[in-house]
């Protein structure tokens, strides 16, 4: 009987600490580092789900209660020069992905217009290589998004690897596209262990040529390589510099063949904590569950939005397969969040 009131008690402690916390935020007030680690170090799942209800409110304040819908295609399939070791599109790695060149430009607005038949309101085109440089691909790859401008109505977006100059910003720019996907992954102390044929400076300038030329910044990151917590607050707060307009969290789905296939999957609730984290220290942005979801998540999927996430990516990953769109619509439904409406 002791301990149970002791319990409560320590419970009510913490409780009034998360709710503090969250008011904070609510008020516009920007979190403390401390506080984030604390939040971060949070263990019970009653403390969590105290620390979720919290980060929904947020979310509900800060960008309503209608959820972004993003899709992917992968326009130029592995081979990629990179060694990010949780990739299956490296070609330091046998992974047995499907390789394949550019993207006909048909296929490309096929599934765009699919996605748009879904309530999609972006649909990023996505390349397995190093960077993007002035030149006939860079062209090429512009055509693409002039024509699925023409023929669908949907966001143009794209995620083409590391960009080292303006013009080629402008260019894009230029041909439509309206935000674009490159990603910090995780904390600049834990990316050398991550990938060492690109540092973490060429992605920050690589953003920062992006906002030059008034590209929207979609850049977030990949829980689960093994980081720490410390690495994951320390992802929140570089993405807070970065102040971007969407953070995409993706989960490691390790593939075999890959150097982190055997790294342990952190629990449901440590990612669902991380969610409500990063919507704390992260207010405004969207917040976009991506990649490794379903199998990380699995039933408790939908605590995403409780959580404060506020954006999904729906149809199927780079080198793996989601659930059904539909699937991801009727528990929308379920949960009477709204659909951001089409560009
Ligand atoms: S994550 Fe991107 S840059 Fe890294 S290996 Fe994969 S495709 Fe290449």
């Amino acid at each position: 009987m002791v301990s149970t009131m002791l319990s409560d008690q320590i419970d009510a402690k913490q409780w009034e600490r998360i709710r503090a916390l969250g008011e904070r935020v609510l008020a516009g007030q920007p979190l403390e580092r401390a506080d984030a680690e604390w939040l971060f170090g949070l263990e019970d799942p009653a403390d969590i789900q105290e620390l979720m209800v919290w980060a929904g409110r947020v979310r509900d304040r800060c960008l309503g209660r209608r959820i972004h819908l993003c899709s992917i295609v992968n326009v130029k399939s592995g081979g990629c020069p990179e060694n990010c070791k949780f990739c299956a599109q490296s070609a330091f790695y046998e992974s047995g992905t499907t390789r394949h060149d550019l993207m006909e430009p048909g296929l490309i607005v096929r599934a765009a217009e699919e996605a748009a038949g879904h309530g999609v309101h972006a649909m990023g085109l996505v390349a397995a290589w190093r960077e993007l440089r002035e030149g006939p691909l860079l062209e090429e790859i512009c055509g693409r998004f002039e024509e699925m401008a023409r023929r669908v109505q949907i966001r143009p977006d794209a995620s083409l690897g590391l960009i080292r100059s303006r013009r080629v910003a402008d260019r894009l720019k230029a041909s439509g596209v309206a935000c674009y996907n490159h990603n910090l992954e995780t904390s600049r102390r834990f990316f050398p262990q991550v990938c060492d044929t690109h540092a973490y400076d060429e992605r920050l300038e690589t953003i920062g040529h992006l906002r030059a030329a008034g590209i929207g910044i979609c850049c977030g990151g990949i829980l689960g390589l093994g980081e720490s917590r410390e690495d994951r607050c320390d992802l929140a707060w570089s993405l807070r510099d970065v102040d971007p307009d969407s953070v995409p969290i993706n989960i490691l789905n390790p593939i075999a063949g890959t150097p982190f296939e055997k790294v342990p999957p952190l629990s449901p609730w440590e990612i669902l904590k991380t969610i409500a984290c990063f919507r704390l220290i992260l207010p405004r942005p969207q917040i976009l569950v991506a990649g490794g979801r379903v199998v990380n998540l699995r039933d408790l999927q939908p605590l995403i939005f409780l959580a404060g996430a506020s954006a999904l990516m729906v149809g199927n990953y780079l080198t793996t397969v989601n659930q059904p769109v539909e699937q991801d619509l009727r528990l929308l439904k379920d949960l009477e969040l709204g659909l951001m409406e089409s560009p």
